[in-house]
């Protein structure tokens, strides 16, 4: 978390404009992005939401992960989206390169498919003209093949004649098809061509021989955005993954066993959480910001209240620290903070009992403070001999449960038991 806010905000974001692409991904492009690409939108434009623009600002940061894949080229940029094993052409040769390439800054790939070869004196400009030339060459014969495949089966199983040109499939496929965007339409089994589903056709050897998944969607066939996290080409988005790459790593720290254990109640760990951190607001703190508050604490009234004191040098904290932990036959343990934090890891080298004092240590930070809310907040009070009992209703419930899950939690309940 000490990482910074900004991280935080920027992983939000990388999956926010993920989602923007999928979710809103017509509305988008006709009413912001317009005839270009989502990745050449100036940030400067007018016009969108407040989170538009900040997913327009983090754009560099979703740029390593987002590719695509050619099918006809109709919907990808060629200049602005990562297509080629280049990358994003733009980033190669700027603006000059509308020139040099006769393709306009909202060119698509499909357009500099049909236009022809040339030859250039800048190196860069040759390697981009032979990987249009790649992808030309592969989209025809992919399209090919698979129409081949689909016209010599429909021929073979129902009229028995010899294959005839694909060709005319398409042609048929052109006029025919009105399949909108495809997202509904399975490949394989809707009447989306003039001859029905093409599984009637091909028969259930087809999906495997042709490469297209048994309920792949004619829009799946279309372009397609790729997400590719540490080179690896990814089935789905995973913001989890793409978090793991852009944030800062730390190595652990010491306190983190403590903390996110395996009988922990989350709400515990992360008042610890806090508490280790020296975060919640605590009256020394308080005083700290210029506020002019009383700072005596109110649990015991004879010292300063800040978080060291509470936990557990307070004689009213201390009683309950102790007497928790008499329960599991530990007497005399630490009171300063520094020094139980030292402590909790080698309290008892049982595992069970080990879990337990973590949980005994972590509740009583939590029913402490919030008796001290209470006693600040409502005027209520409670005696230690109540928050005693508070505590250990609630470990042993938290164990029972975890017993009932796990019946090798069992020893850990017997520890409250
Ligand atoms: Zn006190």
């Amino acid at each position: 978390m000490d990482s910074g806010q900004s991280s935080v905000n920027a992983g939000q974001l990388v999956l926010l404009v993920n989602t923007q692409l999928k979710g809103e991904k017509q509305w988008i492009h006709r009413s912001l992005i317009h005839k270009g690409s989502f990745w050449s939108v100036k940030e400067t434009q007018s016009g969108g939401s407040w989170m538009w623009r900040k997913i327009l600002k983090y754009r560099d940061l979703a740029k390593p992960f987002h590719r695509v894949e050619v099918f006809d080229g109709e919907t990808i940029s060629f200049w602005f989206d990562y297509w080629s094993p280049l990358g994003r052409l733009y980033e190669i040769t700027g603006p000059r390169g509308y020139i040099d390439l006769e393709l306009q800054s909202d060119a698509t790939v499909a357009s500099a498919l049909t236009r022809n070869r040339r030859r250039h004196w800048i190196e860069n400009l040759n390697k981009i003209e032979e990987e249009v030339q790649k992808i030309v060459r592969v989209g025809r014969s992919g399209a090919d093949a698979a129409l081949y495949h689909i016209w010599r089966e429909l021929n073979c199983r129902r009229h028995e004649e010899a294959a005839s040109p694909t060709t005319r499939l398409l042609k048929l496929i052109d006029k025919n098809i009105l399949i909108g965007n495809g997202e509904d339409t399975f490949f394989w089994w809707d009447p989306w061509t003039p001859f029905g589903p093409l599984i009637h056709y091909i028969g259930c050897d087809g999906p495997t021989s042709m490469g297209i998944p048994l309920f792949s969607t004619v829009s799946d066939l279309c372009d397609q955005t790729v997400w590719i996290i540490d080179g690896v080409t990814q089935d789905s988005f995973s913001s989890r993954q793409v978090w793991n790459c852009i944030r800062e790593t730390k190595a652990e720290v010491s306190w983190a066993q403590l903390l996110w254990h395996k009988a922990r109640t989350p709400k515990h760990a992360f008042s610890a959480w806090l508490f280790v951190l020296n975060r919640n607001p605590t009256l020394d703190r308080v005083t700290s910001w210029g506020c002019d508050v009383e700072q005596t604490c109110l649990l015991c009234g004879t010292s300063d209240e800040s978080r060291d004191h509470l936990f557990f040098a307070c004689p009213f904290s201390l009683q309950v620290w102790q007497e928790v932990l008499l329960k599991l036959s530990i007497s005399s343990p630490p009171s300063q903070w520094d020094a139980v934090l030292q402590w909790l890891p080698v309290a008892s080298l049982n595992r069970d009992r080990s879990l337990a004092v973590l949980q005994a240590w972590q509740t009583c930070l939590y029913e402490i403070w919030a008796e001290r809310n209470r006693r600040y907040h409502l005027g209520v009070t409670f005696p230690a001999r109540k928050i005693i009992c508070l505590v250990f209703s609630v470990v042993h419930d938290r164990a029972l449960s975890l017993a009932l899950q796990n019946p090798s939690r069992q020893n850990l309940l017997s520890c409250w038991s």
